[in-house]
């Protein structure tokens, strides 16, 4: 799925090769954006019930970022008055596969040794993302260390996680929107779904 290939869309007059493609691809909703609200509101409160007022929130970039900055609003509403830091870590290219290689492209500034943390990333897939990330502030000295993915894809599992706080179980299909990509596109949508050819 590349402008470059036979059956790519015909280029109108006034239209990018991006504009062609993205009319000629529809996009199937799977969460909503309502949902997705309702559905932060109670994680929210899930997390205040289980973790104290000055918790640490690391959001695993690029895809953690709009589920973080909704997730610390609805923190706040819960009274909460979190930390917050980022972390990226090397995940899929421009395709759709992991790679299995893992690194830290963008370090944490905030020093976690004796703070409670939660890391906040938009998906678990194999889970070695998640693992890595946790490993990595255990290795740091946080005192504790919990996760919270917006969607679980359950199936995929290659590594023996679980997170702590999960929005939804998510259908073993790749999705975009809210925050996640395909091929760096698609961030910017309000809800999640799934690519598909019209
Ligand atoms: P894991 O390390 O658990 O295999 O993968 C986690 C990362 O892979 C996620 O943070 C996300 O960036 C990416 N990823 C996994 N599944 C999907 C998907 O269905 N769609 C998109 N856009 N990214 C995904
Ligand atoms: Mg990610």
């Amino acid at each position: 799925m590349n402008g470059a290939t036979s059956n790519s869309p015909v280029i109108e007059p006034n239209e990018t090769e991006h504009d062609a493609e993205s009319r000629a691809r529809s996009i199937r909703v799977l969460f909503s954006e309502k949902r997705i609200a309702l559905r932060i509101e109670e994680l929210a409160d899930e997390i205040a019930a289980a973790m104290p007022k000055e918790l640490v929130v690391i959001s695993v970039l690029k895809g953690g970022f709009i589920f973080t900055a909704d997730l610390i609003r609805a923190l706040h509403r819960a009274n909460f008055e979190p930390e917050i830091d980022f972390l990226k870590l090397s995940s899929y290219g421009a395709g759709t596969e992991s790679t299995g290689d893992m690194n830290i492209l963008f370090d944490l500034s905030a020093n976690v040794a004796d703070r409670e943390v939660l890391i906040v990333d938009d998906i678990l897939d194999t889970g070695r993302t998640i693992s890595l990330a946790r490993q990595l502030l255990v290795d740091r000295a946080a005192a504790s260390v919990k996760t919270c993915c917006l969607l679980d894809k359950a199936e995929r599992r290659l590594v023996d996680i679980q997170a702590d706080f999960i929005g939804f179980p998510c259908p073993n299909e790749f999705v975009v929107g809210y925050g996640l990509d395909y091929a760096h596109r698609y961030r910017e949508l309000p809800f999640i779904g799934v690519l598909s050819e019209t």
